[in-house]
Order: structure tokens, then sequence, then C-alpha cells
């Protein structure tokens, strides 16, 4: 294939332009800001259920305290029943009478135990309350979190969409100035190895790295200016520059 050197040349800066282009398109799909709302979302829906949960634990105990309050004041109204029976000396019988003291004492132990119990469930409510406290900061810690990384995420990505636009503009601007058999061929190549056209750098191939042999260089010094050089090595379109030390 034959192509004037400065058709050549335009083609390394259609490469240099695809370059940027899918830099900038890799950059886009990973974005570490996406990757920080991704982790924030996680954190928050394994708060949110957390919250849930503490919310549910507090209502249940609030429940089981009303119950064991309700509990003593009952064996604290019967006392007082039992008591005022006694101090009205409504009771004469021996025998009742010793069975009502006997009821109060038992009733009074009773009572004891109970207040126990509700003494019990109000740590674990002071306890489940300050769960629910921490677990509700952390959620408005992450919610605030979040709110901020997808901000710099979406200003990340319209940057680099910026950057897109523009070199996607460039690209179309400096191709056409690239005759059209020596572009499919490019766009042949870069589809099958990501860079279709590399410059020969030094006697070294910048598609591939790899330095040309003696050979090869020697061969290369006698093609005419307008032959489309391919590279022995990766098969991509050399191109001939200032700096390819021929
Ligand atoms: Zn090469």
């Amino acid at each position: 294939m034959k192509a004037a050197p400065e058709h050549q040349l335009r083609l390394l800066d259609v490469q240099q332009a695809d370059t940027a282009i899918a830099r900038a398109e890799h950059r886009a799909r990973n974005l570490p800001e996406a990757e920080e709302v991704r982790e924030l979302d996680a954190r928050i829906a394994e708060l949110r259920d957390r919250a849930v949960a503490a919310r549910t634990a507090l209502s249940d105990i609030d429940r089981e305290q009303r119950k064991a309050e309700s509990d003593v004041d009952q064996v604290r109204s019967r006392a007082d029943r039992d008591r005022a029976r006694l101090d009205a000396g409504q009771v004469s019988s021996p025998k009742e009478l010793e069975g009502l003291q006997s009821e109060i004492a038992s009733l009074q132990r009773r009572q004891a135990e109970l207040e126990e119990v509700v003494l019990e469930v109000m740590e674990r409510r002071e306890a489940a309350e300050a769960e629910a406290a921490s677990v509700t900061a952390e959620l408005e810690r992450a919610e605030a979190g979040r709110e901020a990384a997808e901000e710099r995420r979406s200003a990340a990505a319209l940057e680099i969409e910026d950057e897109r636009a523009t070199e996607r503009d460039r690209r179309e601007r400096l191709a056409k100035e690239v005759p059209e058999d020596l572009l499919a061929l490019y766009t042949k190549l870069r589809d099958q190895y990501g860079i279709g056209a590399a410059a020969l750098h030094y006697g070294r191939c910048e598609g591939c790295k790899l330095a040309l042999s003696t050979a090869e260089l020697g061969r290369i010094r006698q093609a005419p200016a307008d032959e489309v050089l391919r590279c022995e090595d990766c098969r991509r379109i050399l191109v001939r520059t200032t700096e390819s030390g021929l």
C-alpha cells in the first residue's frame, strides 16, 4: 500500500486520539468514585437493616417494660388491698389472718422479683436506645458520604465526557485527512490489536516495543517514503518519523 508520508504521520495523530478516547472510556468505566458510591450503597443498605432491627428491638422492649410494670402494679395493688383489709380489722379468724399475712409476704417477694425484672428490662432498653442512636448517626454519616461521593462521581464523569467529546471531534477532523484505504487498514488493525499504527522510534516499534533487526532497518532505509510499512513482529502499520533513527 502507498500513502504520502504526511498522511502516514496524520495516522499517528488519529491513533493518538483513538488512544485518548479509549483511555477516557476506560476511566469512565472504572471511576474510583463510582466504586465508592457502590460501597456506600452496600453500607447504607446494611445500616438501614440494622436501624430497622434496632427500632423493632426497642418497641419489643417497650412492650416488655409495660408488661413488667403492670405486673408489679397488679401485685402491689393486691398487697395493698390485703393490707387494707388487715388494717381495717375485717379479718378476725386466726387462720384467715395467718393466710392473709402469708399472702402479703409472698406478694412482697413476688413484687421484689418483678421489680428486678423491670430494672433488667430498663437496662436492656438503655443499651437498645444507644444502639439505635449509634446506627442512626452512622447511617446519616454514610448517606452524607454517599451524596458527596455521588457529586464527585458525576463531576468526574462529566469531565471525562468533555475530554472524550473533544478527542472524538479531533479524531474526526484528523481521520478526514487520511486516505480511505490507509484508514481502513488502520481500523482493521486497531480492532484486532487495540493499536493499529505505531511510530518507528530509534529503531524500535512503538506498538510492540521491540527493536527491529538490522536487516529490517536496512530494508526500511531503502523503502520509498510513500510505502506503508508494517512491523514484522506485531503487524501494525509502522510510521517513519524524524526520530526513527534511520
Ligand atoms: Zn511492532
